[in-house]
Formats: C-alpha cells, sequence, structure tokens
C-alpha cells in the first residue's frame, strides 16, 4: 500500500514538474518576445488648409449619392453633381490625370509616372453611400453641417471621408511639384454598398485587364486606425486588411402538406423551418485561425501587454482555447475564425389561416478565407440530413463569391506603406489581418498580388454603429490626418 502511494505520489510529483517546466518555458518565451527595434521619424504635417478640407467634405456629403438600386435606380443627378464638384475642387488632377469614366458613372484618374518598368499603383474609394432617411439623425444627413467638431453626413465614414482625403492628398503632391515615378490609378466605382456590385468595380477591373495593366499594389477601405488597449496594447493600431471573407445568400425552402388553419396537420412547414433555422444557429462551422490571422498575432504579440501577450505568444499551444474564447467574445471575433450563416428574411403563409405548403428563409453566409460555398453546402447537408431524407428541404445556393486569396504582406509595398504609416501617426503600431467585411477591391486580387485594405482614420467603438447607420460623421482634423496620409504614402511608392 505504501510502495503504491509511493509510486502515485511519485508520478504527481513528475507530472507536476513537467507541467511546472512547461510554464516556465512559456514564461520565458512570453518575456523573451519583444518588439523589433525599428525606429522612425515621425513626417511634419503638410501645409493643408483644414477649413478648406472642411468645406470640400461638407460638399461630398451633401450629394445623396445613393447606390441607383431598388427605388434609386436611374437617379443619376446626384452623381453627377458630384462628378462636376470633383472638377471644380481638385483643379491640378484633372489637369494631370486622363480621365476615363466607366459603366456611365465609374471614375478612373490615371497619373503618369515617369518609369514605364514600375507597376502603377491604385487606390480606390466608392462614390456611393447607403440610403439615409431623415428620421433618427439629430441633424440632415445629407447637410453636412458642422457641429461639436464634426462633420455629420452619410458617407462621413463609409467612405466620402477617405475618397475626399486621397483627393486631398494627391492634389496637394501635385501642387508641390511632385514628380511620379510610378503610374497612380485612382479608381471610383458607384455602386459597391448594392449587394450585387456588378457595374462599378468588376468593369474597372476588366478595363484594366484589357489594357493588360497589373498593379503594384492597391489600397481600398477595410481596417482603420484602433486603439489597441483593447487587446491589451497600449498602443494605437493601423489595421491593415490583407484579405477579405466571400460571401452571399442562399435560401432554404421546406414543403410539406399545407391547408386549412382550423384543421392543422403537425409538423407543418413553418414548424420544421423553425427547427432548420436553430440547428442553422447552434451547429456553427468549425473555428480556425486563417494564415493571416496567425501573422495578425505574431505581429501584434511583441507589442501586448500582461495576460494578453502571454495568450497571444503562446497562441500555437492554447489555440484551441483561444478558438473558443474568440467565438464567444464577441460577434466581430467569431466573424474572423469561421465562415459564418445567419437567417435573414422569412417567408411563409400568403395569408392568416392558411397552413403554408412550404416556407423559406435566406441565410447570408460570409466564407472564411481557405474555405469556399461547397464547405457551407456540405456543412447545411450535415446539421440538416434528418429533413433532407425525409424529403422536406431543399437548399438553392444563389450567385456567390468565394473568398479571393489572401494579399502578399512580405513585400516591399506593404513594407513602404507600413514605414508611410508610421511615420504618419505617432506611436501606432501596424498589422495585416483579415477583414470580415466585403469591399470593391475582392475584384482587383485579379490583378494584384498586394491588396490592401485601409482607411487612414482612427475609429473608436463609438464611430462602428455610425457606418450604415445615424449620425455618421467625421472630424476635420482626422480628414487632414488621413490627407496627409495619402500624401506621405504616394510620395514613398510613387515619387521620385
Ligand atoms: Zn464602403
Amino acid at each position: 500500500m505504501l510502495a503504491a502511494l509511493s509510486v502515485g505520489a511519485i508520478v504527481g510529483i513528475a507530472v507536476g514538474a513537467v507541467i511546472g517546466v512547461c510554464l516556465i518555458a512559456l514564461f520565458l518565451r512570453t518575456l523573451l518576445t519583444r518588439p523589433k527595434d525599428e525606429p522612425v521619424s515621425v513626417l511634419p504635417p503638410r501645409p493643408f488648409d483644414q477649413d478648406k478640407v472642411t468645406a470640400h467634405i461638407q460638399e461630398a456629403v451633401r450629394y445623396p449619392t445613393v447606390t441607383m438600386v431598388d427605388d434609386y435606380k436611374g437617379k443619376d443627378e446626384p452623381f453627377l453633381g458630384y462628378r462636376a464638384f470633383l472638377e471644380r475642387e481638385y483643379p491640378l488632377l484633372h489637369a494631370h490625370a486622363e480621365r476615363t469614366v466607366i459603366g456611365g458613372y465609374s471614375l478612373v484618374f490615371h497619373l503618369k509616372g515617369s518609369d514605364p518598368s514600375l507597376k502603377p499603383a491604385c487606390f480606390l474609394s466608392h462614390q456611393d453611400v447607403v440610403p439615409a432617411p431623415d428620421v433618427g439623425w439629430d441633424y440632415p444627413p445629407f447637410g453636412g453641417e458642422l457641429h461639436d467638431g464634426f462633420v455629420y453626413g452619410r458617407g462621413a465614414l463609409d467612405m466620402k471621408n477617405h475618397m475626399i482625403a486621397l483627393l486631398e492628398g494627391v492634389e496637394q503632391l501635385l501642387k508641390e511639384g511632385k514628380e511620379f515615378e510610378r503610374d497612380v490609378y485612382l479608381c471610383f466605382g458607384h455602386d459597391e454598398e448594392s449587394s450585387a456590385s456588378l457595374d462599378g468595380a468588376p468593369n474597372i477591373v476588366k478595363y484594366f485587364e484589357r489594357k493588360g495593366v497589373r498593379m503594384e499594389f492597391v489600397v481600398d477601405e477595410g481596417g482603420s486606425v484602433i486603439d489597441g488597449n483593447q487587446l491589451g496594447i497600449p498602443h494605437p493600431l493601423a489595421m491593415i486588411g490583407a484579405s477579405e471573407k466571400g460571401n452571399g445568400d442562399l435560401e432554404i425552402t421546406v414543403r410539406k402538406a399545407g391547408g386549412h388553419g382550423a384543421t392543422p396537420q403537425y409538423p407543418t412547414a413553418d414548424g420544421i423551418l423553425a427547427d432548420v433555422i436553430r440547428k442553422v444557429e447552434r451547429h456553427p462551422m468549425r473555428p480556425r485561425f486563417t494564415p493571416l490571422a496567425k501573422t495578425a498575432f505574431a505581429t501584434l504579440a511583441p507589442h501586448a501587454k500582461g495576460i494578453f501577450k502571454f495568450f497571444f505568444v503562446n497562441r500555437d499551444v492554447f489555440s484551441p482555447l483561444l478558438l473558443k474564447v474568440l467565438g464567444l467574445v464577441a460577434p466581430m471575433t467569431n466573424a474572423l475564425i469561421r465562415t459564418t450563416l445567419v437567417p435573414t428574411v422569412l417567408t411563409g403563409a400568403p395569408a392568416r389561416n392558411i397552413i403554408p405548403a412550404q416556407a423559406k428563409v435566406n441565410i447570408n453566409f460570409r466564407i472564411l478565407t481557405g474555405q469556399t460555398g461547397k464547405d457551407v453546402e456540405a456543412h447545411l447537408n450535415k446539421i440538416l440530413r434528418k429533413e433532407i431524407r425525409k424529403g422536406w428541404v431543399s437548399i438553392d445556393f444563389m450567385p456567390y463569391w468565394d473568398p479571393c486569396e489572401e494579399s502578399t504582406v512580405d513585400c516591399s509595398a506593404f513594407e513602404t506603406i507600413k514605414r508611410a504609416t508610421r511615420a504618419t501617426f505617432p506611436d501606432v503600431v501596424v498589422a495585416p489581418y483579415p477583414i470580415v467585411a466585403a469591399t470593391d477591391s475582392r475584384f482587383y486580387r485579379a490583378i494584384s498580388d498586394c491588396v490592401y485594405r485601409f482607411s487612414p482614420f482612427m475609429m473608436s467603438m463609438d464611430d462602428q454603429p455610425r457606418v450604415h447607420g445615424y449620425n455618421e460623421r467625421v472630424r476635420p482634423e482626422a480628414m487632414v490626418q488621413a490627407a496627409n496620409w495619402f500624401a506621405n504614402v504616394i510620395q514613398a511608392t510613387c515619387c521620385k
């Protein structure tokens, strides 16, 4: 007995010692992970006229350039007015660049560089915005009014702020007489906010493909500068999107004998549909880290503090636990690590006293890099196998996009953008990451290996719900800082 206990104790001590040694190793690894010393001197701000920049963003949001679909079909006056405003306010760009109109409303500006052996750089923005009913806003959504240090208006964050800052940056460089070595394209689509987005960006990309133009890099909306403290990092973080998810919709139809409300027979199509929806919500697809998500952790880890640093550095060891936590902690972190499916539109009986012969749900899905629509289909076939076997359920996919390939971040374009970002935003840490929303830039992956999604604006938690929501607004100082970023990035990547 004593001997047996002794063996047990020895095993216990041995196991404890192994765990102890492992923990010490993990702590040491955490301690020894330090940020690389890469000094960058912050560039002095260029002499932008803040009042003029403010007047420009105010006027920009006054054109209600709502995507011309549904109720807004054919309503092109705001787009033509906006185009005339650009012509009037950015004279140097219009004098130096060749402008091409694509699909009636999308605009491509081409500034020629002196060295034809260099591939061009490409900067994107969409001109259109989502609708904004007056109700719910503190100030008129297309008024461009200035209150409490903010310009209010639809598009102030998505993304006339980005487009105006880009134009200010380019106009400033031209004013300074900078010579471009590399060609620069500015591409402004007009229907990014329609879920299909079929006329603008795809046709611009086709135009480049016809001309045989491939881009050195592309910059579009997506990431932004965020407060690092929410991730245990005492720096602002410039999060540059280098991939985005695929997306689409599918319809699940339940068919079952219908009839009169007075003589129900169970289960009804509606009842089965309710079960189907519950299964979709309760059986999410498996989480995992994409290669880019791993790169994001590896980049941020040395800058993190405390427990955040411990888990970021030892991500490989704690991967299952981290995935579990990220899946639960917030919708955004959940979306970063898995393909998501969500029920949106429901349709059932045509009248209150009819039991429907069919009931439908639309499922909106967002596909993680590395997976495809086929994986979504396989997942649904698995979790709904009972309903499918009984012949109750059919699944129909609408046209959808699989995720485009992740962009390279191990390249000189990314390094130069990173340095220019650090030279514009003091104390910032730059990290690539996968974005969860869709942008026009997904089409550009066909003509560039380096497609980056970044708006050079500080986005707070308070700003997030204003995008596509109420009281969208931007600070004039932020506009000027973003204009500086564009000027610095274009100078660093494209000028002599
Ligand atoms: Zn946008």
